[in-house]
């Protein structure tokens, strides 16, 4: 294939911080690959912006003014990452035939994308940067993503180590990806499912360059949780089997305190009953909500909300000079 026109898509949320950096390198990088003839001239940055309510999508349409190569959409409120991606992915691949998505705060090195489209030039169709270490995250969000990924393959997801959602597809991958209708699509376990020929490229992940992390904790553990709930249904069947054993084990009990008592001695049986009640009731309280837990999952897929809403397509537009503001 002869310079395939590639788009690099960036979600960003109260990004104004970091964007003109990001503004800068992307274009440098991109003006590089076009010069080496690597990717087309009709090659674009897509910044998407995720409901932002600072100046976010203020320094993406002055910019696109500026800039032919920088092209904007701006969904109509806040959706998430993973929506804020799939959205800009699905709007890019119409204009393009690979794609690389990557974060706007330049924690991952834009300098691999070169490697990405490489491989892609060989013939691969998803192409995943993978980190080498993780030397730049706290000790605690190391930990707890390990923990994460052991979980997941126990729980046979087949995801990538280590790679977040820094990764190139061709045009014809995206449009596979936009089959899976699922409302809570959690893109590093999909993808993969996806097929095709693909590779890893590994890199150094940097410290952000600016503005905090919009993935506190809370966002964390709803993520992690979403992940594997969306993926496997083995913590109900765990759920499940403790239920049985628990159960079998108080027929076992009770029928030892029973023989206890015709045979004369008497247990004093407050203990043992108390701490039975809770035990049974909190597997009943943790079951009832694991199964709560996947019958939201069913409401909300049955639903069909979209999963964004686009405000402002740039690409659309002969010129984002046209549109308002
Ligand atoms: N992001 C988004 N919508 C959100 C939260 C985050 O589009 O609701 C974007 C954010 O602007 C960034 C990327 O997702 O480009 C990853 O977020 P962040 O760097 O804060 O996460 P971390 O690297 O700390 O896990
Ligand atoms: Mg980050």
């Amino acid at each position: 294939m002869i310079d395939p026109v590639l788009t690099i898509v960036v979600p960003c949320y109260n990004e104004e911080d970091v964007l003109q950096e990001t503004f800068n390198q992307l274009q440098g990088l991109l003006i590089e690959l076009m010069d080496e003839g690597l990717v087309s001239r009709q090659s674009k940055i897509l910044f998407v912006d995720d409901g932002s309510k600072d100046r976010t999508w203020e320094l993406i349409y002055k910019e696109g003014l500026r800039n032919e190569y920088v092209r904007g959409l701006k969904l109509s409120r806040n959706v998430g990452h993973q929506n804020a991606l799939l959205a800009g992915l699905f709007t890019a691949k119409e204009h393009s035939d690979c794609v690389v998505s990557i974060d706007a705060d330049l924690q991952d090195d834009i300098r691999v994308i070169r490697e990405f489209v490489m491989k892609f030039l060989a013939g691969y169709e998803i192409v995943y940067g993978v980190r080498k270490g993780r030397d730049t995250d706290t000790l605690f969000k190391r930990s707890t993503a390990q923990g994460f990924y052991k979980i997941m393959k126990k729980l046979g997801v087949d995801l990538v180590y280590n790679h977040a959602d820094f990764r190139l597809m061709s045009k014809r991958a995206v449009d596979e990806l936009e089959r899976f209708n699922e409302v809570n699509l959690f893109l590093r376990g999909i993808v993969p499912l996806l097929g095709f020929r693909s590779d890893v490229v590994y890199y150094d992940r940097l410290e952000r360059q600016a503005g905090v992390t919009k993935y506190p904790l809370k966002k964390m553990i709803g993520f992690a949780f979403d992940g594997i709930t969306s993926f496997s249904i083995s913590p109900i069947r765990f759920v499940l089997i403790t239920g049985f054993v628990s159960f079998f084990m108080s027929l076992v009990f009770g029928g030892y305190f029973l023989a206890l008592k015709f045979f004369g001695h008497t247990a004093t049986g407050w203990t043992s009953l108390i701490t039975s009640i809770w035990l049974i009731g909190g597997l009943q309280l943790i079951a009832i909500g694991l199964i709560g837990e996947y019958i939201g999952k069913i409401y909300k897929e049955t639903k069909q909300r979209p999963k964004y809403i686009v405000d402002i397509d740039s690409f659309n537009l002969p010129h984002p000079r046209n549109h308002l503001l």
